[in-house]
């Protein structure tokens, strides 16, 4: 079950041939030998970094929530009280933080100091802009960035069955190549940032989807039909998304609204790719509305709240 939207039957389609693919959670060929800082073990990296763990990784997680680094030490990783002991003789290090500005603060920060010739692979959503240019700032010190941002959500980040989409260039990404393996099959997408590009790019659709799936689905129950049948409907039709096969069936239906993306993570990724739009100058007036109307939920509903639960507002509080 993906929480997060994915990718992958995209690339069953074929639609996405030109791109080179690698790896599906395999088998490494040797004993991996790399220390591997892991910075991040929230409900995405906490998964991420246990497999690699058990791929036979030296994984040094850190994270600032006591509890993320409580649910890691159980995994048989090793746990680092601070930043510099996670980076400390890492020759690799991931980052899967919420968002670009704390990705920056997190590789300026004075612990952060990592080995010349280190990898950096951020695998959060980042802003793609904003990549690029700490790509060329972590360069002067001889420190190399690629982007690998994710989609599959937390039961995928567990079989490490992800969606990864990668930046950089093919001799780097070769080099972390085994590590992304473990995680889930990567895709090439282009130069450093492009990885955050796409990604953003396939959020804003997941996003405009569910918001348009909410509002078919409570018209239909007003008119008094079914949302079951509906799904069901949707489903063998042209009306099919990620949020008619997954969302609506396994998060919303039964009230759980435990799919692990927080809703205000899903507004961050719709802002980074309507302002990717903005700057390239391609047309986004759906974007614009689909943004307005997350960051009307983001508002009116807890912190803390799964992006499935904008269904939820849509029932509330859409209308006043
Ligand atoms: P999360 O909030 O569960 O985890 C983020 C973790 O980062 C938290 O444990 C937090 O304590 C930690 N953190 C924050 N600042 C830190 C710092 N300065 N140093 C160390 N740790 C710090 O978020 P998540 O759902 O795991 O998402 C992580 C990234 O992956 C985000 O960029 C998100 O957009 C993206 N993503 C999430 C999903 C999903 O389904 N949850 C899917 C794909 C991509």
């Amino acid at each position: 079950m993906s929480t997060d939207d994915d990718v992958t039957a995209t690339q069953r389609s074929g639609t996405g041939s030109v791109a080179r693919r690698e790896g599906l959670g395999a088998e490494p060929t040797a004993e991996p030998t790399e220390t591997v800082g892991f910075i991040g073990l929230g409900n995405m990296g906490g998964p991420m970094a246990a497999r690699l763990v058990r791929a036979g990784y030296r994984v040094q997680g850190f994270d600032l929530a006591e509890p993320a680094r409580q649910a890691f030490a159980g995994t048989g990783g090793t746990v680092a009280p601070e930043l510099t002991g996670a980076v400390r003789g890492a020759s690799v290090i991931v980052l899967m933080l919420p968002n670009s500005d704390i990705v920056e603060a997190t590789v300026r920060d004075a612990g952060f100091a990592v080995e010349h010739g280190a990898t950096v692979i951020d695998m959060s959503s980042s802003e793609p802009m904003r990549t690029r240019a700490l790509a060329a700032e972590l360069a002067q010190r001889g420190v190399t960035l690629v982007d690998a941002p994710v989609s599959g959500g937390v039961s995928r980040a567990r079989t490490g069955e992800l969606t990864v989409m990668t930046g950089g260039e093919p001799a780097d990404l070769d080099r972390v190549a085994p590590i992304l393996t473990q995680l889930g099959t990567a895709t090439r997408v282009g130069a450093v940032g492009s990885g955050h590009a796409v990604k953003a790019l396939n959020n804003l659709l997941s996003a405009t989807h569910l918001l348009v799936t909410c509002e078919a689905i409570l018209a239909g129950e007003r008119f008094g039909l079914d949302p079951e049948t509906m799904l069901s409907i949707f489903n063998g039709s042209s009306g099919r998304s990620g949020s008619t096969e997954n969302k609506w069936p396994n998060f919303i239906l039964p009230g759980t609204y435990d799919s692990g993306f927080g809703l205000r993570l899903m507004l961050k990724d719709v802002r980074i790719a309507t302002a990717l739009a903005d700057q390239v100058g391609a047309p986004d007036p759906l974007g614009h509305a689909t943004a307005e109307l997350w960051a009307r939920a983001a508002e009116a509903l807890e912190a803390t709240a799964d992006h499935t639960e904008i269904v939820n507002w849509l029932r509330k509080d859409a209308s006043r």
